[in-house]
């Protein structure tokens, strides 16, 4: 039976040290301020933005939320980030995903001025994440390779098969995992055979949001399985590894809830600190 990769318990190690030095520089005259835009009603958005809400609170960060109409256009959109860029009080700017259909999420994206960039999704931060350079993280492969780091899994020449291409999970991930010497192979929904390449995964991550894609004969004995999917079945939170049976055959596998999750909102908040220190010349 695998040991179970425990994010939770990591989540709430990092943020005891992480509420310390909100303290300090709280008694600096520096107040961290995270502002979320959120735009339209999505009810995923909703729980996370509850969520971020909550664990800002207890770090002593400060969260302000500009939620816009459903059918807000575009030149508002970009009016508000220009007004949130050029706003000192706020340290760290990100957008809500998903957003409606009519907006062009890259252009608004990209107004984000790289220094206030959380989420790490501006060209130039994307450019840099790949060029080696850790200016600012994506929370979740942020808080992917802390929990990794955690149990002391090596990365150097393993091989690592994420299923997922998406900007906020599967590429980032893959940019810190080739600057730490993994072998990386990115699947995706037009991958043909998923198994012929998860089979050789000596790390196994899956962010597709597909209940029981992962099914015990797709994994290698002993893999290291970290589920990202966050899906809801038969109102339960489940994740896309069938966790009974390929934690038969995993040597270390994450829990759904309780692993990737309350660490990606945790590294969400040690980059919305970092941010506010860089400004800060700290
Ligand atoms: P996206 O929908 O943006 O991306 C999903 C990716 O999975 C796509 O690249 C898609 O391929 C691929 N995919 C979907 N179905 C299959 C399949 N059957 N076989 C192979 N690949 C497939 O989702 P996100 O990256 O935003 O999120 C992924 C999951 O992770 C969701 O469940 C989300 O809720 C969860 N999540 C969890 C977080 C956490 O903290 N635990 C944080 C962020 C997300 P294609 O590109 O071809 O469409």
């Amino acid at each position: 039976m695998a040991q179970l990769l425990n994010g939770k318990l990591l989540a709430s190690q990092r943020a005891a040290k992480l509420k310390e030095e909100v303290n300090k520089l709280k008694q600096q005259g520096i107040k961290p301020t995270l502002c979320v835009i959120n735009i339209g009603n999505d009810p995923g958005s909703k729980i996370y933005l509850k969520t971020k809400k909550r664990r800002a609170a207890e770090l002593g960060i400060t969260q302000k939320l500009y939620q816009l109409p459903a059918e807000v256009d575009q030149a508002n959109v970009v009016k508000l980030i220009d007004q949130l860029n050029a706003d000192k009080s706020i340290n760290a700017l990100m957008i809500q995903l998903p957003v409606p259909h009519q907006l062009n999420l890259n252009e608004a994206l990209g107004r984000i001025i790289p220094e206030k960039d959380v989420d790490c999704l501006s060209p130039s931060n994307v450019g840099r994440l790949w060029r080696g350079d850790h200016f600012v993280e994506p929370a979740t492969a942020h808080g992917i390779l802390a929990l990794l780091d955690h149990y002391d899994l090596d990365l150097h020449g393993k091989n690592v098969v994420i299923i997922g291409r998406s900007s906020i999970v599967g590429k980032p991930l893959a940019a810190l995992l080739l600057e730490r010497d993994a072998t990386v192979s990115i699947l995706h929904s037009k991958t043909r055979n998923l198994g012929e390449y998860t089979k050789n995964a000596d790390i196994l991550v899956s962010a597709a949001g597909q209940p029981g894609l992962v099914k015990a004969g797709m994994v290698k004995q002993g893999a290291v399985v970290v589920d990202v999917g966050i899906n809801r079945v038969h109102g339960q939170t489940v994740g896309d590894v069938d966790f009974a049976d390929v934690a038969q055959r995993a040597s270390y596998i994450t829990p759904v809830p309780g692993g990737v999750g309350p660490l990606t909102v945790e590294a969400l908040m040690e980059q919305v600190v970092g941010l506010t220190r860089r400004q800060n010349g700290r």
